[in-house]
């Protein structure tokens, strides 16, 4: 195996960007207009990126690799083998594939692409963060992060640290939620399997050949559930071992709250960490910030994740993004421990990232202590969002924003931190 190989050099696209953000499909549901709990969006055909013509990735299951190595006589383990050269051992390429013959492995050259993606931007911060921006086939473009904690930043590490990656699960977002960046134009489309494991693969890359991912959380770029179809055989792969061997309890998926989606996954698959982005404790304010609520309403949200909760034993987290003045007053935090009752649940405070153009702020920090105080002192388990990728737009949708809008006026970087909760609960 050739495990730590190093892909070869992208070129990078600075100065050619190409605004890619008028491809809107789907618009940004606002006051309820579109409806939210939909379950499944007519997102773009699983095999290759928006129904494009050419070849499908080696890891979207419609791209039908074990299917293709049956009908040219090739025993099933194949299939597995090329999973661990691509996974285990990095392959960039079929032809790093040495133990295959090497017709099979031309044939699977023409046949299947390992990176639809071209890294359009790849941006470091000092404590160890690093983000890429990647272009998709069809131009769009998405974000993914690689977050490096050490032990002595997680509390609960039985040893060393953690290395987590945060991953898009659409272009763009039709949850409309008013102060996060991603969702702002809207969501374009679903990505697919093989786009959404392409961003485990190229996040890979960038360890040493000794380090392997330890989490994944769904907190970048989208509304997963509003993606399951593709998300889960995604996560899927990722758990085997012949993908990345990473455990169903490192893997947190975060969701806007989508009731239907989440019975979707309590009936299917309740064994991934769930976390509930509430970011308000009454529904006059969630409506307000979280548009889709319009329709679910706060009740409906809390009674799925109970549901959720039943059937996976699992502790639940709820997020709460803190804008300044809006959200923050220790009657909201009040309100969040009446709302959560007797729940054992963890919340994730996410003081809010400023995002370029809007009028949302950052919380004071003597807001910021009134409210953990609240929680604190009524028992609730509180933890606060460590600020990592200060400086590189680690926020959802930052860095896209930041890009597609390089054409016009200089957006000034803000002071965004890693996308909200990146503490999954192992
Ligand atoms: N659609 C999913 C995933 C979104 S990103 C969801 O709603 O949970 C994960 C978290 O980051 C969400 O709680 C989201 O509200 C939050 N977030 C988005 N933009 C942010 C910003 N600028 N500052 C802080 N948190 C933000």
């Amino acid at each position: 195996m050739t495990g730590g190989t190093r892909p070869p050099a992208e070129p990078s696209a600075a100065g050619g960007m190409m605004r890619q953000m008028n491809n809107q499909i789907y618009p940004a549901a606002a006051g309820g207009a579109s409806h939210p709990d939909a379950v499944q969006m007519p997102g773009a055909a699983a095999s290759s990126p928006a129904g494009l013509p050419g070849p499908a990735h080696v890891l979207d299951p419609s791209a039908g690799l074990e299917e293709w190595l049956a009908a040219r006589g090739q025993p099933a383990w194949r299939a597995k083998a090329i999973r661990r050269w691509l996974f285990a051992g990095r392959a960039a390429t079929f032809a790093d594939m040495t133990d295959l013959p090497k017709e099979l492995r031309t044939a699977l050259e023409e046949r299947f692409l390992i990176f639809s993606t071209r890294i359009a931007r790849h941006v470091h911060a000092e404590d160890g963060t690093e983000k890429l921006l990647l272009e998709l086939a069809d131009g769009q473009r998405i974000e993914c992060v690689l977050l490096r904690e050490h032990a002595r930043e997680v509390s609960d590490a039985a040893g060393g640290g953690r290395l987590t990656v945060c991953i898009s699960s659409q272009v763009g977002c039709g949850m409309g939620c008013v102060f996060c960046a991603s969702g702002l134009d809207g969501v374009i489309r679903n990505l697919t399997t093989g786009e959404i494991l392409e961003q485990l693969l190229r996040l890979q890359k960038l360890l040493p050949a000794e380090e392997r991912l330890s989490h994944i959380v769904v907190m970048g770029m989208g509304e997963p559930l509003a993606n399951l179809d593709r998300l889960m055989p995604a996560l899927a792969t990722a758990q085997h071992a012949d993908g990345l061997g990473i455990s169903q309890r490192r893997i947190t998926i975060s969701t806007v709250g989508l009731p239907k989606a989440i019975d979707r996954l309590t009936a299917e698959n309740p064994g991934y960490h769930l976390a509930v982005s509430l970011h308000a404790a009454e529904d006059a304010l969630r409506t307000r910030l979280v548009p889709v609520n319009k329709a679910i309403g706060l009740a409906e949200v809390m009674a799925a994740a109970d549901r959720y909760w039943e059937a996976s034993g699992r502790r639940l987290t709820f997020e709460y993004v803190l804008l300044g003045g809006v959200n923050d007053a220790p009657e909201d935090a009040a309100r969040l421990v009446r709302l959560l009752g007797r729940r054992a649940a963890l919340v994730n405070v996410i003081p809010y990232n400023a995002v370029a153009g809007l009028p949302w702020r950052e919380p004071s920090k003597a807001a910021q202590a009134r409210f953990l105080d609240v929680l604190r002192a009524a028992g609730v388990n509180v933890q606060v969002r460590r600020r990592k990728g200060a400086r590189i737009d680690a926020a959802c949708g930052q860095l896209r924003r930041l890009e597609s809008a390089s054409a016009g006026p200089a957006i000034p970087a803000t002071s965004p931190a890693s996308p909200g909760g990146t503490r999954p609960a192992e």
